[in-house]
């Protein structure tokens, strides 16, 4: 057996800031006696933000959770939304407790992605939006949602959790849509410890968001729509901020990580890597999901899983289950069989990826996966 690390390797790891940085920008803070309610940090971030997407309109807010039902209530939507069943299950959360229906389409082989055709097969009266998952940082099929959305008078809502960073043919991946909401959770390709954001071109989304992310209040104390408490604390844009000035090196450093796995388990069956991107397309590489065809790696994604796990690697299995299948939302209509979400449930496997991780121990990490599999086959 190769020999088990000494130490576990975790799926990801939370990049930081200088403790330095921080306490020096702690100190403004402290200074200020500001720490929430829209301060001159979180100012300073939006607008870092806006100029990095190229957009005017950046609203952050204390999680891309509460951003997402925010944003969803801001849009008025009614009645049914489709989305993908292979999300994590914040996306449906969201949908559901802004009071609409999540109907579920099935996606696409290549980057797991909400598969338009479905999406437009799933359409009824009642259906008012699609809310699409750039899974992974592979962005949807943006041009063919939009036509799908334009021919039948919905709105789209991307969950861009995944995809701080992305392009798509050089235009930042919060340009398309309604609407696109991202994460900053310690976990995700750009954090703020927690914390989330909205980017839109609508000018007049700006005000009622910051209204419904503090708790609907006007001006005059009065509430003409219910709210909740949405805000992002001046210690997470700090965080924020301080990241900003990192991500770009931690991407390029994934970036070689995920080369590495692309290169080694591409001689191994039955081990299979994404699709390459699209022509056109950068993405962030904050993942590393391979797909696992038991039929021709001799070994499931489960017993996979086990094997690295003996050996102090702790993957993860992501997404599984599909959202469908969970308890809260087993109900919930599906307009096809979901056979493409189902089998990527069965199959994926997210492999260890963050910037610390060195190159040595992605090579030993491939060997494992190397030997398990010849293991199994022999
Ligand atoms: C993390 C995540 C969210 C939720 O974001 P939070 O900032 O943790 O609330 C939503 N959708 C997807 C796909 C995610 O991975």
């Amino acid at each position: 057996m190769t020999k088990p690390f000494d130490t576990p390797i975790f799926v990801t790891r939370p990049n930081l800031p200088s403790l330095d940085e921080l306490s020096a920008g702690l100190a403004e803070i402290w200074n200020n006696r500001w720490l929430t309610n829209r301060g001159p940090l979180l100012e300073r971030f939006e607008a870092r933000l806006a100029a990095l997407f190229d957009l005017p309109h950046v609203s952050v807010m204390t999680n891309g959770t509460v951003a997402l039902e925010l944003g969803l209530q801001a849009l008025k939507l009614t009645g049914e939304v489709i989305t993908t069943p292979f999300t994590f299950a914040a996306s449906v959360n969201a949908v559901v407790r802004t009071g609409l229906t999540p109907v579920f389409a099935d996606i696409e082989p290549d980057h797991l992605t909400l598969d338009p055709a479905r999406v437009e097969a799933a359409i009824t009266p009642r259906t008012s939006a699609i809310l699409a998952v750039h899974v992974f940082g592979h962005p949807c099929r943006v041009a063919a949602l939009e036509a799908v959305a334009a021919r039948n008078g919905l709105s789209v809502v991307y969950d861009a959790a995944h995809a701080f960073g992305v392009t798509v043919d050089g235009v930042p991946i919060g340009h398309f849509g309604d609407l696109s909401m991202f994460s900053f959770h310690a976990t995700k390709p750009f954090h703020a410890l927690e914390g989330g954001a909205l980017t839109y071109r609508r000018a007049d989304l700006r005000a009622v968001l910051e209204r419904l992310a503090n708790h609907g209040l006007g001006a005059d104390g009065d509430v003409l729509e219910a709210g909740t408490n949405g805000k992002m604390t001046e210690v997470q844009a700090l965080v924020g901020l301080l990241m900003l000035d990192r991500v770009a090196a931690i991407m390029e450093r994934n970036k070689a990580i995920a080369s590495i796995y692309r290169a080694r388990l591409a001689a191994l069956p039955g081990i299979d890597c994404l699709a390459p991107p699209a022509a056109g397309v950068k993405v962030n590489h904050a993942y590393a999901p391979v797909l696992v065809n038991p039929a021709l790696a001799g070994i499931d994604r489960d017993g996979l899983y086990d094997a690295l796990r003996q050996r102090n690697v702790f993957t993860r299995k992501y997404f599984y289950p599909a959202v469908s299948a969970m308890t809260a939302f087993r109900h919930l209509r599906a307009a096809d069989p979901l056979e493409g979400a189902n089998q990527a449930a069965a199959r994926v496997l997210a492999l260890p990826i963050y910037a610390d991780l060195d190159d040595d121990d992605v090579h030993r990490i491939c060997d494992m996966i190397t030997a398990i599999c010849r293991r199994q086959a022999a």
